[in-house]
């Protein structure tokens, strides 16, 4: 197949049509994934952040009596508070809240009514617009180019007079960097796996061409072997025409001319039957309906007397053997079915020398009818006996030719057999002789 250019593009082509759409519902399903983690994440981080927000609202609105200033008494819930817009020189790195202590990167911010800064808590991070509020897609940036999420309430004193706001926030460093993992695994990952499917398409593609690949190179095959076949005949036709006609001649040329045109042209017509036969066969679907019972002793009983002079002449004995008296019926196509046993026989004729024997034997069981054609002839050669069944293949070219045998006779029994749901199988020793097994399903006359 890789020599062959048209299979190679045509791998090719699909080799890539499935790379292609494998590698789009790939990166799809990444981007989906990607999306649904970051999410996830967001939400869960969000949560926290709103639960430890109300935790510590809950907690200090009892506590606040003015608005916009901080009791003392604040600090039993956030120990690390430093009040005044300054922040603490020496922030500590994780903020305690009600004894509790948070993971890093936290933050708690108080602010007045008039959204100046009261007091600070936890991280400090540069430059922070921390008035503003968050989503997702908006988080807060720092001017290290940190990013953090936060949340913002309002707080009232113990009285109930609006007393300023709490904004407690997070960084989204780790958040982040588990989001730039999933993106360097997309980023690579992909590509990698784009390669794998590239050869898996490509091995596929072979494999799914193979069989097409096969049928082309047998119907190439088919056309060569038509085109020879036809050829011979033509050729003996064409030169035994310029043969006569190159002088004038005489009464019995012309005679003898016109014997070789008849047999070539008989050649010729059986051919063309041959392939038409098998060409319908081919094409046409099988109407079992048009069915007809057939009794095979008849057909059997038939054949052996019809071929029995062409037995004489060869000097072959040709019997039949029937198991019982007993009618055996199948289904099936009279004609084709005669044809069928007719190929055997002539070819058990052919390839048994003089002083052989043929016999046909007939019998069945519970299911099948079997019909057996035995001779004592040549005999094949295991190697052989596979590939006899292939259209226009002959063991022995030259004797098969020379008898008028185009190696169709086999594809056409083979092919009845399959048509009528039986089959023809062959055991064979070379000089011993063949035997031909044909089996089809039984038909029952009631
Ligand atoms: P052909 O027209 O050449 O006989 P077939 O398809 O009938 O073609 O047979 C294919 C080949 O199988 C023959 O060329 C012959 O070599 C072999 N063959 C078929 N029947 C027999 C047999 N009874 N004994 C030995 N060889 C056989």
């Amino acid at each position: 197949m890789r020599n062959n250019r048209l299979f190679n593009l045509s791998r090719w082509r699909l080799a890539s049509y499935y790379a292609g759409v494998m590698g789009l519902i790939l990166g799809l399903c990444g981007l989906a994934v990607y999306e649904m983690t970051a999410q996830d994440h967001w939400r869960s981080l969000d949560q926290e952040l709103t639960s430890l927000a109300g935790t510590l609202h809950d907690g200090l609105e009892p506590l606040l009596q003015q608005p916009g200033q901080l009791e003392p008494s604040v600090r039993h819930i956030l120990p690390n508070l430093c009040i005044g817009p300054q922040a603490c020189p020496r922030p500590p790195q994780r903020i305690h809240i009600l004894n509790a202590t948070q993971q890093p990167g936290y933050y708690v911010r108080f602010l007045n009514l008039n959204g100046q800064l009261l007091a600070t808590a936890g991280e400090n991070p540069p430059g922070l617009a921390f008035e503003r509020e968050t989503t997702r897609q908006q988080p807060l940036t720092d001017q290290r180019g940190n990013r953090y999420h936060q949340v913002s309430l309002q707080l009232k004193t113990a009285t109930g007079q609006p007393w300023g706001y709490l904004k407690v926030g997070r960084s989204l460093v780790e958040y982040d960097h588990h989001l730039h993992s999933i993106q360097a695994f997309l980023v690579w990952g992909l590509p990698t796996m784009m390669l794998v499917v590239g050869g898996a398409s490509w091995w596929l593609a072979g494999l799914a061409m193979e069989p097409v690949y096969r049928s082309y190179q047998q119907i190439q095959q088919f056309t060569a072997d038509i085109a020879h076949e036809l050829r011979t005949p033509i050729t003996a036709i064409q030169a035994t025409l310029e043969t006569t006609l190159s002088a004038e001649p005489s009464p019995e040329e012309a005679y003898s001319t016109l014997q070789i045109l008849k047999r070539q042209n008989y050649r010729l017509t059986h051919l063309i039957q041959d392939l038409l036969l098998l060409s319908r066969m081919d094409l046409q679907k099988v109407n079992r309906s048009q069915f007809q019972a057939c009794c095979l002793n008849d057909l059997v009983s038939d054949l052996v007397e019809e071929f029995s002079g062409s037995a004489l002449a060869a000097g072959v004995a040709l019997s039949s053997k029937l198991d019982s008296q007993e009618p055996i019926w199948v289904r099936g196509e009279e004609e084709q079915l005669y044809r069928l046993v007719a190929n055997l026989i002539n070819n058990a004729l052919h390839y048994t020398p003089a002083g052989g024997r043929v016999q046909v034997m007939l019998g069945s069981d519970k299911y099948q009818a079997l019909i057996q054609v035995q001779d004592t002839g040549i005999g094949i050669a295991p190697a052989e006996q596979a590939r006899i069944f292939d259209r226009f293949y002959r063991v022995d070219t030259a004797r098969s030719r020379q008898q008028g045998g185009a190696g169709l006779g086999l594809a056409i029994a083979q092919a009845i057999a399959v048509k009528h749901q039986g089959s023809l199988t062959v055991e064979s020793e070379l000089g011993q002789g063949s035997l031909f097994i044909v089996k089809f399903p039984l038909f029952s006359i009631a």
